[in-house]
């Protein structure tokens, strides 16, 4: 993930995701290493205003004071004045912008190198006053990289509703969409990580034999697509260690970075300019276990709001 928001080859990168991954510490990682490392501007866009001023104040600014080479690029950092404040950050050479972008006299006046855009299935499809609209609010944010020598656009989100999802839009339309296959620690069987659920062939799935919700969420495990053997939560890390993500024909990756994309027949090619990437909460090596998860679903399932919930946050 980190590696395609900052690489130059890749030009669009958006990500479908479930919460509980660190994005946002990964998009703020981004937004500073592109400002240190590259001497590239950025515009960051949540979904309103309120929201890009809470993001600058519990995720940036607490950032910023922890890290001596952005401090050093930014001589203003301890200070509240017009050079350093919730809407701008003017370093040396730099200016990083945020900006809620439910409004389309947002994206105006704006030349910068880099856009990303936070859960943008929360923006409208259309921006603009009253019935005169103005546009999408992805093609609007990615006409400020006019002119970039490494324009690099990034969008990630939880989806919302099928059919009038940003993000949605924008995997149908990239030209790689990557997910995370990972080989079974007894068959090898290379397989991306889903929901299986109570009586699935394979997949996340838990002892429904147990009399209680916790019984059941401590039984949690996997259950292999190749040889219906079991993993576990703790198996996770290695497995991930020797994962690859690969694309619906068969061109993959490791790392993402832009000298390591090859074909299904393992000849290397450049990075794609556009990829895509689903990835959901049963990945994350943040969780207590996989129990969290098959626990979440058990408190949701029979309600019908909970269960939406659940599918757009957690898978
Ligand atoms: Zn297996």
């Amino acid at each position: 993930m980190l590696n395609l928001m900052t690489n130059d080859r890749c030009r669009e990168f958006g990500i479908q995701k479930s919460a509980r991954l660190g994005y946002t510490k990964v998009l703020v990682a981004s937004v500073l290493y592109m400002a240190e490392h590259k001497k590239r501007s950025s515009v960051v866009f949540q979904p309103i205003d309120d929201e890009a001023d809470g993001f600058v104040v519990d995720e940036v600014d607490p950032v910023i004071a922890e890290m001596k080479v952005i401090k050093a690029i930014f001589p203003e950092w301890e200070k509240k004045n017009e050079k350093n404040n919730l809407k701008k950050k003017v370093m040396k050479g730099v200016i990083i912008d945020f900006r809620g972008g439910d409004a389309a006299g947002r994206y105006r006046r704006l030349t910068k190198q880099c856009a990303f855009i936070d859960e943008a299935d929360a923006l409208p499809r259309e921006v603009g006053k009253g019935k005169k609209g103005e546009g999408n609010p992805l093609g609007l944010a990615k006409k400020r990289l006019k002119g970039a020598a490494y324009p690099k656009f990034v969008v990630g989100t939880t989806p919302t509703v099928k059919g009038l999802s940003h993000i949605e839009d924008f995997l149908s339309s990239a030209e790689i969409v990557i997910r995370f296959y990972l080989p079974c620690p007894h068959c090898e069987h290379e397989q991306v990580l889903v929901w299986g659920g109570r009586d699935a062939q394979f997949g996340l799935t838990w002892d429904d034999t147990k009399s209680t919700r916790a019984g059941k969420a401590n039984s949690a495990h996997y259950v292999c697509e190749g040889c219906h053997d079991h993993f576990h939560y703790a198996d996770l890390y290695e497995m991930e260690q020797a994962g690859r993500w690969i694309g619906e024909d068969g061109t993959w990756t490791r790392t993402g970075e832009d000298d390591d994309w090859y074909t299904a027949e393992g000849e290397r090619i450049p990075c794609p300019e556009s990829v895509g990437m689903q990835v959901w909460a049963a990945y994350s090596l943040n969780l207590d276990g996989w129990g969290e998860l098959v626990m979440d679903w058990l408190k949701a399932e029979g309600k019908p709001l909970d269960e939406k919930t659940f599918i757009n946050t957690t898978l």
